[in-house]
């Protein structure tokens, strides 16, 4: 018998006709022939206001107490539901993390899956119930109550409808489905009929919002078909599929988002030696900081200048953290800029499309935004740009790709649906062997690609316009650029360095400096570099990868001379002649993870 996983967020069981609306979604789909389990999430804007209490009452909750509190908030939406469902005279079971089996680790208010048993709900879905399942928690080896973070309902829905090896994980919302971009920011952001797991991870982590990027990380390892939608009680229009594929293979962009509160951190004038990197992301890592952006880019007489960006809210703590490790490493100075925001757009297409950056930093010339730094991986560009700005800069990219019109080959809703449900079944018996320790990080695989030669331009003037110069001028040599970072110097300069094939290197080297003659700069080049990559899932999430990366190479005395972070992948660019050397260092240091 087919089962299907819905899951009802906050604002979709706010009220007492909400949560019927919800019981009778459940029994209709129960009444089409489906098993169903249901996830809830606390009612409204229930946990915000358990947060406020704790608050109230304690500087620092304890981490283990506050789980305990917050679970409570899923708990009384799961039997509110039961009852609404015996009173529409249906049968409905409501169990909690803890009764259903859910096994997490020990890290209370962020804590992981590990399993998750299938033998109680199975039990009652065969005795013709509804479960209803609190989403967000879990129990640990001990059965002390703990949490996934906020909006983890999401996490423990996927998650059961991958142990549950469900045809579908319905996610209702607030919102029709996943939009190009944050339709309360933007008037003409589409809803996408699907969208793939890379892309989503991407937008999701770049906070759209939508989801839990957690949950799409399991959607992707394990293969489950989502469908995330409105609960509007009289809307039943399909929303949008996440799933194996784009919405169009034709098209670059797929979507775009702005992320407000960010803060940049530069370490000016490093010395370009192993072990920098990791001295400086060790400490943050100590502190518990999230980095986002990283810029590094080699400078003059062997010295670099480390830029990164952490949230706004990070930023007094951050400074505290790399002022420490600036001494440490002898660095000249760290400077810093509160008030910046990134945009960023996100497509599949961008693998195998090129043009796709200038064209963004061409869009953001015109509507004159200035690019304060850039990073880019194999499916985004992100430009860091005033938060003054932020919105004028979305609604340039949002403008210039198109995205307010739908593609012109488009895969259907049927279409990404029937895609989803068919790779779900092509690994469905390798499926059932990676769900031992759920949540751990998977990583693929590590892979050189020594064919790429680096371009760095140093001392160009920071102006709107400048990358959009270069990089048309390079595209214009018909040069395909794949990493591009570029980060602030001293003075107003700005560092811009970008990987091109090694037969291009002459071409773009010409055809950059042609561009800097007459802005000012100068230019070096690399002939030849080797790029090293960690691919795999929960990259970012499992926040040690790129720190594992910068130890094993420090300790193999292999200089990283840039860096560039996705979702599923870690970049690193090192000497040419160091490609084997790092290669075996990171395939021993992550032997132990590689799947
Ligand atoms: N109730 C939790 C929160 O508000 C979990 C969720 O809704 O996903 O974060
Ligand atoms: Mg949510």
């Amino acid at each position: 018998m087919s089962l299907i996983v819905q899951k009802f967020g906050g604002t979709s069981v706010a009220d007492a006709e909400k949560i019927r609306a919800a019981a009778r979604r459940a029994l209709r789909a129960q009444s089409q022939g489906h098993q169903v389990v249901m996830v809830v999430s606390a009612m409204g804007k229930n946990t915000d206001m358990l947060v406020e209490l704790a608050g109230q009452v304690c500087d620092h909750p304890p981490a283990r107490e506050m789980d305990v509190l917050l679970s409570t908030g899923e708990q009384v939406t799961m039997s509110v539901m039961a009852m609404a469902i015996h009173e529409l005279g249906g049968k409905a079971t409501s169990l909690t993390g803890g009764q259903i089996g859910v096994r997490t680790d020990s890290s209370h208010t962020k804590a992981r899956i590990q399993s998750i048993s299938t033998d109680r709900m199975r039990q009652l879905l065969d005795d013709g119930n509804i479960v209803i399942a609190a989403g967000f928690q879990g129990v640990d080896d001990d059965l002390n109550i703990t949490t996934l973070g906020r909006g983890g309902s999401d996490t423990s829905a996927v998650a059961l409808a991958a142990v549950l090896g469900a045809e579908m994980c319905e996610i209702y919302t607030d919102v029709d489905g996943v939009f190009t971009t944050d339709p309360r920011q933007i008037a003409d952001a589409r809803k996408m009929s699907n969208v793939s797991h890379d892309e989503m991870l991407e937008l999701a982590s770049l906070g759209a919002g939508v989801m839990h990027s957690r949950s799409i990380e399991f959607g992707k390892k394990f293969n489950v078909p989502i469908h995330v939608r409105n609960s509007g009680v009289f809307t039943d229009e399909p929303g949008t599929i996440i799933g194996p594929i784009a919405e169009s293979d034709n098209r670059a962009v797929s979507g775009c988002a702005l992320t407000k509160e960010e803060a940049r951190l530069t370490v000016l004038g490093v010395p370009n030696k192993p072990g920098v990197s990791l001295t400086i992301f060790e400490k943050l890592a100590g502190e518990n900081i999230t980095v986002d952006m990283i810029m590094q880019t080699a400078g003059q007489d062997g010295l670099a200048d480390i830029s990164f960006t952490v949230l706004e809210s990070d930023l007094a703590r951050t400074l505290t953290a790399v002022e420490a490790a600036a001494e440490a490493v002898g660095a000249a100075d760290v400077a810093h800029q509160a008030n910046v925001s990134k945009v960023s757009v996100v497509g599949l297409g961008m693998a195998t499309q090129s043009g796709v950056a200038d064209r963004m930093f061409r869009a953001l010339a015109e509507a004159n935004v200035n690019i304060a730094a850039i990073t880019t991986s194999e499916i985004k560009v992100s430009c860091l740009v005033a938060r003054e700005q932020g919105l004028e800069a979305l609604r340039a990219v949002h403008a210039e790709f198109e995205l307010g019109r739908p593609p012109e080959k488009r895969v259907t809703f049927e279409d990404s649906l029937a895609a989803a449900k068919k790779a779900k079944e092509a690994d469905a018996v390798a499926v059932v062997n990676r769900l031992q320790a759920m949540e751990d990080l998977t990583v693929h695989g590590v892979v050189l690609d020594d064919s790429q030669a680096l371009v760095t331009l140093t001392d160009v003037p920071d102006s709107p316009g400048i990358s959009a110069d270069i990089f048309e001028a390079v595209a214009a040599a018909n040069i395909v650029v794949d990493m591009i970072v570029q980060g602030v110097g001293a003075n107003g300069k700005t560092n811009l360095s970008f990987t091109v094939p090694q037969a291009a290197n002459d071409k773009a080297a010409k055809a950059a400096s042609e561009v800097i003659e007459k802005l000012g700069g100068a230019i070096n080049s690399h002939p030849s570099i080797s790029i090293l990559s960690v691919t795999g899932v929960g990259i970012r999430s499992h926040t040690g990868v790129g720190l594992r990366m910068f130890r094993a190479l420090s300790q193999a005395g292999i200089n990283v001379e840039l860096v560039s972070t996705s979702e599923v992948k870690v970049n690193v660019v090192v000497a040419g002649d160091k490609g084997a050397a790092g290669l075996t260092a990171l395939q021993e240091a992550f032997a132990d993870v590689i799947g």
